[in-house]
């Protein structure tokens, strides 16, 4: 088992969470757009009890679309950034995988809510590619 650690944009949320995720998945639908700000999530999922916060686990908000079955996000009060969130019935951690600090070892393995893709999605194969922000 390897254990791999997280944090916020400002350090002030950490955690680490035993791998591998059981399931890792880019989400495409219209809510995970508007809460990542871009076109798709990727979300790693955990069974709770493989997820510790190790700082700052009073500094996490937590929202709850009124309208949604499911749909949950924890943020960092301080910087505003997502960091992981138990689903409502406390089994699963979902980890914005952007938030790890390390390599989780694994690739996604699957494209949700495609038919939600937003227009303007492009494929990244499609698309230049600078190693860094072009001068
Ligand atoms: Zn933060
Ligand atoms: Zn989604």
């Amino acid at each position: 088992m390897t254990t791999v650690h997280g944090s916020c944009l400002c350090k002030t949320v950490q955690y680490e969470v035993d791998l591998p995720f059981e399931r890792f998945m880019y989400c495409h639908c219209s809510r995970c757009r508007k809460a990542t700000g871009t076109a798709h999530a990727a979300n790693g999922f955990v069974k709770a009890s493989a997820f510790r916060w190790t700082a700052g686990a009073d500094a996490v908000k937590r929202y709850d679309l009124p309208e949604a079955v499911r749909f949950a996000l924890q943020t960092c009060s301080n910087c505003g950034c997502r960091v992981p969130h138990h689903t409502r019935d406390h089994t699963w951690m979902v980890i914005p995988a952007g938030s790890l600090d390390e390599d989780p070892q694994m690739k996604p393995q699957a494209i949700v809510h495609w038919a939600s893709r937003a227009p303007w999605f492009t494929d990244c194969s499609e698309m230049t590619k600078f190693d860094t922000a072009p001068g």
